[in-house]
């Protein structure tokens, strides 16, 4: 079958064999047309609407180890911090002031904050924000511990699956990690009612074309909400410090066939993104992304917060941030929509927030 069959069969069937996964990710020379495609159908589903997420990145402290990650727990180098409840408060009373309603608490594995902070944290922010959808990124938990989170508050979580590929997964983490684990935690975090969010990294180390499409098959079994995927970039404090940064162009192309796979999904034109190229992120709002997330977090600790090299939007007030992104997604041709941004057709159970307009 030809590229140009391949991208129409997709279209149409969400879904190919294979060997037409690895045609249509090998070339660069239908991009053009897929982006086409991809953006017809987001616009199709979500019309120009780009939502925005409040991004809060409170520790920098982890346990873990990931090779790729500058933030990992042998890294002398990093400058760790936490931030308190008050200062998150702070962040989303900010945020909220400036139109979002969407709250995204990420941070490494960080054991100071134990179940009972976190819950004590998004209980006040859903009391004082109920308007509000809570989102954590805080890793790898019990279902115990996702069920308080969740019965706190908490209406999503982001856990990219990071690759689905055990032989790979073992490449980039030490034996303190399984990927059975992460992918039971993602299954949990479904069961529980959360609207759930993967991803993987593009061009991390080692990864080859059939690790990308195991990526795209596990996403098919597991039907995440969102779908966040952004290129690997290299840390200068990691073993895998010598690697070369994952391409845009494969990444562009992998959030088109995202799109047309899924065609409901929350897709973020990531940060690693914007990083990698001065229009990553509205490159990728063209390719089928349909979420922004601005950083949140105060000034001072944005830089330390480094998971990879030269992130962007570290020196900017979160009002800064907004008012740049509110131009940038308007420049290429979208729309910032402030309301609490579901899935237009969730696989979520959790339908307490989905009335807000
Ligand atoms: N501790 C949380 C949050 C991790 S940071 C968790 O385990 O989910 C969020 C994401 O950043 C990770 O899931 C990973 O995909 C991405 N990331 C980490 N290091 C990176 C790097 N060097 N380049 C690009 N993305 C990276």
């Amino acid at each position: 079958m030809k590229i140009s069959e391949i991208i129409e069969k997709l279209q149409n069937e969400r879904d190919l064999s294979d060997s037409e996964f690895k045609g249509l990710l090998e070339t660069d020379a239908f991009d053009h047309l897929l982006h086409q495609a991809a953006d017809g159908k987001r616009r199709s589903i979500y019309g120009s609407e780009v939502y925005i997420r409040g991004l809060i990145e409170f520790t920098n402290y982890c346990k873990n180890n990931c090779y790729y990650c500058g933030i990992r727990r042998d890294n002398r180098n990093a400058v760790r911090y936490r931030l308190t409840k008050e200062d998150i408060l702070a962040c989303c009373e900010e945020g909220y002031r400036l139109g979002f309603r969407t709250y995204v608490l990420q941070g490494g594995e960080d054991p100071c904050y134990t179940d009972t902070v976190i819950c004590d944290i998004v209980s006040e922010i859903r009391s004082r924000f109920p308007d509000c959808a809570i989102t954590l990124s805080i890793g790898e938990k019990s279902k115990e511990s996702y069920k308080s989170f969740f019965d706190a508050g908490t209406n999503r979580y982001l856990l990219r699956h990071e690759t689905a590929d055990d032989s790979h997964y073992r490449k980039l983490h030490p034996d303190s990690m399984s990927p059975d684990n992460r992918k039971r935690c993602l299954y949990n975090l479904k069961e529980i009612g959360y609207q759930v969010g993967s991803g993987f990294m593009v061009g991390s180390p080692y990864q080859t074309t059939e690790n990308l499409i195991s990526d795209l098959r596990f996403l098919q079994d597991l039907q995440p909400d969102m779908i966040g995927i952004g290129p690997y970039i290299t840390h200068e404090d990691t073993p895998f410090s010598s690697f070369e940064n994952g391409s845009l162009n494969l990444t562009l192309r992998l959030i088109s066939v995202l799109r047309l796979m899924f065609p409901y999904a929350l897709i973020p034109a990531t940060t690693a993104l914007g990083t990698i190229h001065p229009q990553g992120r509205e490159l990728g709002l063209k390719a089928g992304a349909n979420v922004v997330m601005p950083n949140l977090s105060p000034v001072s600790v944005r830089k330390l917060y480094s998971l990879y090299e030269n992130k962007i939007c570290t020196g900017e007030e979160a009002a800064q941030c907004r008012g740049c992104l509110e131009r940038r997604v308007s420049s290429a041709g979208y729309r910032i929509i402030t309301s609490i941004g579901n899935a237009k057709r969730s696989q979520s159970k959790n339908d307490d927030t989905r009335t807000t307009g």
